[in-house]
């Protein structure tokens, strides 16, 4: 039977991950095509609270692995006891959504079970278990190919813009387990600081401003606008790689992948890669002062115009307009 794992991911408070929730649809989609039971594993010192939350989202079994090395969700602790559990019950399929910890984990629960992977994953198509395959981004989104894994375990991470948040469905079992220490780690925790922030998180944002190499570093009018629309602050690899703003506000191939409802790009110049990041966005507005920028081909309303004139007046009609 082709079993689905799912590795699920917790908040530095030990609360669920939203983005668990997209991958468990994903996983619900390969079940309803090979027939198999839809598994969870959490990895944490204490599993059984966060695993008995899981369970209430539609899966058969979740496995609550605690263990003290596994304080820490780190890649190099959390990869060997999430091949033990994925081999242990014969999972087929074994995944995680596509965030910064399912990048790091999931390669690596891959090379221990010797599997093919496809990362990012957008869809999941064929129409039964022998014949599934996954669609995903290449080359930064330019091309979405159509892949088969050929090895009998198979891994996947989920792009979470691409999978619904699963819904509550009835309670599933919770099985504990000990997960054994691996004979060395390489990774050590040596501080947590949390960014606090009063404004959304990036990729739950239903609204984004971001800017660009255009702002020159002067984010005052993108953070205001953000702030009147009750909405998260993006910015181009340009504006993180100059230390203008921190590498967690970065959008795009390699940076987060958003799709809010509305996305803000100014002074940003739509590059593929930037792209890449927020191209699946319900609506994008564009404000640059070069007409012929790529931006304008992929938005639904563009702004030749400054931004530092454009901002302040998009700010005050918000303001008005509530
Ligand atoms: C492997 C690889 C991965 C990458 N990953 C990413 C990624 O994840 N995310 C990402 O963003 N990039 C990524 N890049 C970089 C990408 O190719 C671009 O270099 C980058 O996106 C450019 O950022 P930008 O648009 O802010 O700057 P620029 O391309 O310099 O554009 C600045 C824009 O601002 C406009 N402008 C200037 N002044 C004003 C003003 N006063 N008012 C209005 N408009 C103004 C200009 O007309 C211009 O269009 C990657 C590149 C590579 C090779």
């Amino acid at each position: 039977m082709s079993n689905v794992l799912i590795v699920v991911e917790a908040q530095p408070d030990g609360s669920l991950r939203k983005a668990t929730l997209n991958a468990i649809t994903a996983g619900k989609q390969i079940v309803a095509k090979t027939g198999g039971e839809l598994h969870a594993v959490v990895l944490a010192k204490d599993a059984g609270a966060l695993a008995n939350t899981v369970k209430e989202y539609g899966v058969k079994v979740v496995h609550a692995g605690s263990a003290a090395h596994l304080t820490n969700f780190t890649a190099d602790v959390v990869a060997p006891a999430g091949a033990e559990i994925a081999t242990a019950i014969k999972a087929e399929f074994v995944g995680a959504a596509a965030t910064q910890a399912g990048r790091d984990v999931m390669p690596r629960i891959a090379a221990r079970l010797k599997a093919a992977m496809a990362s990012e994953i957008l869809g999941v198509v064929g129409s039964s278990g022998a014949d599934l395959q996954f669609t995903r981004p290449m080359w930064a989104g330019a091309v979405i190919a159509t892949v088969k894994l050929g090895t009998a375990i198979k891994c996947f991470t989920a792009r979470t813009t691409e999978f619904p948040m699963a819904e509550k469905a009835g309670a599933g079992e919770v099985k504990a387990f000990a997960p054994a220490a691996p004979a060395k780690s390489l990774q050590k925790v040596v501080a947590f600081k949390e960014v606090k922030s009063a404004r959304p998180a990036l990729t739950e944002a239903k609204v984004v401003v971001s800017g660009g190499r255009g702002t020159k570093g002067d984010f005052k009018e993108i953070d205001a606008l953000a702030d009147e629309l009750g909405a998260a602050v993006g910015a181009s690899r340009a504006v993180c790689d100059a230390g203008w703003q921190p590498n967690d506000l970065q959008i795009g191939q390699t940076g987060k992948v958003v799709a809010p409802q509305l996305y803000i790009a100014a002074g940003i110049s739509g590059a593929i890669q930037h792209i890449a990041g927020m191209k699946g966005s319900k609506t994008i507005v564009a404000i640059n002062k070069d007409a012929e920028a790529p931006i304008f081909q992929v938005a639904d309303y563009g702004l030749v115009a400054d931004l530092f004139k454009a901002l302040p007046e998009l700010r005050a009609a918000v303001k008005a307009a509530k």
